[in-house]
């Protein structure tokens, strides 16, 4: 066996149907009193139900969460901490509310809870993002991790297939991305192989029946390992590209993972034929990258990346921005072999190993 190095993040989850009942008992099992609340404008009546199961225990609330957190949200978000005197935050929602809570946890030190609705899995991440002068600036610092995260699936019914969809493909691609970025590493392989299972299995039935709980709770599982697959695991080439045209092109962060997912796969997949084929295996298929194309298609989420706003006149720069400084990848890195690749996606044509 090859020799690896694995050092997990100090996760506390709790997960099961209706486990958000338990926020109070465990906030004060933490010593925490008094909350803030936080969310995006869309999901302020969640963040009500919170606020009224916490009653006492809540300071109020803090709606104005937006994607990508920006830094203005983070310093209004700083004075209602301070005016309210809140001594931690639960972040209900999306990685946008995770997001803010994990800037608050990095610039005050205050504890945060996460109650996840979408398939981000940023809650298993130590990551961290501000956006200053339209540049996001990230990274990693393990006191962005929720001091408890509660998965509870009855709160993601209400994510509407248009959202879901992409969501756990976004989820899929931060699994498999560790399957695909050469080195193997035998913990995170375990978590990135369940992953990928659990969401190509659920998410199809989700698409079919959103009020499947099963599904459901399959797809925030299967999100919750991805995380932790990317929370512990290595980033290459597709996160590379995402960050580009998120940055530079301001393509929407789910659909722009699931865009790119299958080319990256194929790009990806002499130099790590290894991981491809497990990948592969995991996928119930004899070709990965083409079996997330299909996937993607089946769930109706979008295959190209002119769907997503991207012009063809931008691909060269898009290449040229991505291959500006070395990133670690399996296959080298060219900005021509880039620019092929995008081309392909683009058009939403078969992914091949360009
Ligand atoms: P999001 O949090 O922006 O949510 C999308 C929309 O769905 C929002 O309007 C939200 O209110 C709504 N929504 C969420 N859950 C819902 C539910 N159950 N019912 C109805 N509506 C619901 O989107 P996202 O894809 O979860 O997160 C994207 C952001 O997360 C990006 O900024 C990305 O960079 C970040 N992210 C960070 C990490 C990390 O490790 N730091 C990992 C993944 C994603």
């Amino acid at each position: 066996m090859n020799p690896f190095h694995y050092a997990p993040l100090p996760w506390n989850i709790i997960f099961g149907v209706g486990a958000v009942n338990r926020l109070p008992e465990e906030l004060g099992k933490l010593g925490l009193e008094n909350t803030l609340v936080l969310s995006t404008p869309e999901q302020v009546d969640s963040a009500r139900e919170i606020d009224s199961l916490l009653g006492e225990q809540s300071a109020g609330i803090f709606s104005e969460a937006k994607m990508h957190v920006p830094r203005e949200t983070v310093d209004l978000a700083i004075a209602k901490v301070h005016e309210l005197r809140a001594d931690c935050t639960v972040s209900l929602g999306g990685g946008s509310t995770t997001g803010l809570g994990k800037a608050l946890a990095l610039e005050l030190d205050l504890p945060n809870i996460a109650i996840p609705t979408t398939y981000a899995g940023s809650e298993m991440t130590n990551i961290w993002g501000i956006t200053e002068n339209s540049r996001k600036v990230t990274g990693r610092n393990n006191k962005v991790v929720p001091s408890l995260t509660i998965y509870d699936p009855e709160l993601s019914l209400s994510l509407p297939a248009r959202i879901a969809a992409p969501s756990g493909l976004n989820a899929m691609s931060q699994a498999v991305v560790n399957l695909t970025s050469g080195e193997l590493n035998p913990m995170v392989s375990l978590m990135a192989l369940e992953a990928v299972r659990a969401l190509a299995d659920s998410l199809p039935k989700i698409i079919h029946d959103p009020q499947d709980i099963e599904a459901r709770s399959a797809a925030l599982f299967g999100a919750s390992l991805a995380g932790a697959s990317l929370g512990t695991g290595t980033t290459s080439l597709h996160h590379r590209l995402c960050h580009t045209f998120g940055g530079s092109f301001n393509t929407p962060h789910a659909e722009t993972h699931t865009v790119l997912l299958p080319h990256c796969v194929a790009y990806n997949s002499v130099a790590s034929s290894d991981g491809t084929a497990k990948l592969a295996q995991a996928l119930g298929a004899s070709n990965a990258a083409q079996a997330l194309l299909d996937l993607a298609k089946r769930t109706g989420a979008p295959t190209t990346l002119e769907e997503i706003g991207v012009k063809e006149s931008d691909l060269s720069e898009a290449a040229r921005i991505a291959t500006e400084t070395p990133m670690n990848n399996p296959e080298p890195v060219t900005t021509a072999r880039v620019e092929a690749l995008l081309r392909n996606a683009w058009r939403g044509s078969a992914p091949e190993a360009v």
